[in-house]
């Protein structure tokens, strides 16, 4: 006897849409089974019409706690996250102070419990000289981040030796490390313009070129070949950038991440939301979305994540020096799917590809792929509901997400999400939260 039975929908995975019964039992997918079938259940819900997309894995999600909490909760940010679908967040480390050890690694799991309206794992950031990667691997962090620039000197690996060392340490962990490419000397140069030569969003994107991504990416490819190290490329958006990981891929077990919202944008985007657009890396040309819309298509990214690094307004439209002064980041929970349904309807992606860089892959790279990122059997039956004949509107005033402003006001999207179940449980519906905090801590084994 199962205690629920999703009735007459069609099943969408990365590898194609089949019409299925889907029957769970204590949380999990117990069985697919084809439309009627004779199964025994406490409870029937027909969804006839309706397609069940998994509960999205975003990889990359910034939610300020502790420390910053003014700019995002774990109790907001993961409310976003459900009502956009996204039933798995993995929360990157540089908040306040930055999650690098085991001490500030308990100290953040202690701030999250109870607190969490989706699953939340946690990624720690790795510090120059020491870390203990075996301790906190033991502890289950998802993945070890190097940072290459932007970040406070202690966590600047801005050297090959550096990098290196960081993989070392990680590779002998068995963990994955997370790196984001850059180059800490063309940003510096850049700093030392003066304030006048600084203050235009395309001097922004002059401090962080394509060149220092490409060269990010080579240099981390490299480095994980020497030491042998799994590494995910962070939130890559340049056609140059795209070249380099081709060329080197096959040197190294890498797998690479764009954001959503560089699929979307270009750098016109400055003159149309400003401040509120300022994010690293910059947004690029027209050239470069259609180059990272087809890297998508073709596998070469094959994770697309939020990068949801929300401020509160007032941060955002202060009046700054430069533009690059502008804290960076903008909010992405809530929009995801929104948004990756806007693009399948203007026939840029499928719902196959949807699944495949938004659930499977992501669950799969950091070591989540036995419970999360599909509807399958013995997976959490993380699932979404979502109505073909329904459309959904982005606007700023249902936005939950501290930052209460997202670059995709007024985008329009179908189908929408009717239903979001977390293990099984009803927790959020087009109406808003159902079940709050229902979230729980998990771990890369
Ligand atoms: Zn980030």
């Amino acid at each position: 006897m199962f205690d629920l039975v999703f009735r007459g929908a069609e099943v969408v995975s990365g590898s194609g849409i089949q019409a299925h019964d889907v029957c769970i039992e204590d949380g999990k997918i117990a069985a697919l089974v084809l439309p009627g079938s004779h199964v025994a259940a406490h409870r029937e819900l027909a969804y006839q019409g309706k397609l069940l997309f998994p509960g999205l894995v975003d990889a990359h999600a910034h939610l300020r706690e502790p420390g910053l909490t003014h700019k995002e909760t774990f109790e907001s940010g993961t409310r976003a996250a459900l009502l956009g679908g996204v039933t798995t967040v993995l929360v990157m480390p540089t908040d306040d102070p930055y999650t690098a050890d085991a001490e500030t690694l308990r100290q953040k799991e202690a701030l999250a419990y109870g607190q969490i309206n989706v699953d939340v794992g946690f990624q720690v950031a790795m510090r120059r000289g020491t870390a203990d990667v075996t301790m906190l691997a033991t502890m289950g962090a998802v993945s070890f981040e190097i940072f290459t620039a932007d970040v406070p000197p202690e966590y600047l690996h801005d050297d090959l030796a550096s990098i290196m060392g960081a993989m070392k340490s990680i590779s002998s962990a068995g963990g994955l490390c997370g790196i984001s490419p850059g180059d800490q000397s063309i940003l510096e140069a850049w700093g030392r313009l003066a304030v006048s030569d600084r203050k235009t969003s395309q001097s922004f994107e002059l401090s962080r070129p394509p060149i220092a991504e490409a060269t990010g990416i080579a240099r981390a490819i490299l480095a994980a070949a020497e030491t042998r190290c799994r590494i995910h490329i962070r939130q890559i958006n340049s056609e140059m950038g795209l070249g380099a990981l081709r060329r080197l891929a096959d040197l190294a077990d890498v797998t690479a991440e764009t954001t959503v919202q560089c699929l979307v944008f270009d750098h016109a985007v400055y003159e149309t939301h400003g401040a509120h657009a300022k994010a690293s890396p910059p947004f690029r040309t027209a050239n470069d979305v259609e180059a990272m819309r087809a890297a998508v298509r073709d596998g070469t990214v094959s994770v697309v994540a939020t990068d949801h690094a929300p401020h509160s307004l007032a941060e955002k439209q202060r009046v700054y020096e430069a533009f690059g002064d502008v804290p960076g980041g903008m909010a992405g929970l809530q929009t995801l799917l929104p948004v990756m349904l806007h693009l399948v309807g203007k026939g840029i992606f499928d719902l196959e590809t949807v699944a495949r860089v938004c659930c499977e892959n992501p669950a799969s790279r950091f070591g989540l792929g036995g419970r999360k990122g599909a509807i399958s059997v013995g997976k959490d039956a993380d699932v979404i509901v979502l109505d073909p004949l329904r459309q959904q509107h982005v606007v700023n005033r249902d936005q939950v997400s501290k930052a209460g402003y997202t670059l995709f006001d007024g985008l329009v999207s179908a189908p929408a999400i009717e239903e979001v179940y977390l293990r099984g449980q009803s927790v959020a519906s087009s109406q808003g939260l159902i079940s709050p905090l229902l979230g729980e801590i998990i771990r890369t084994r």
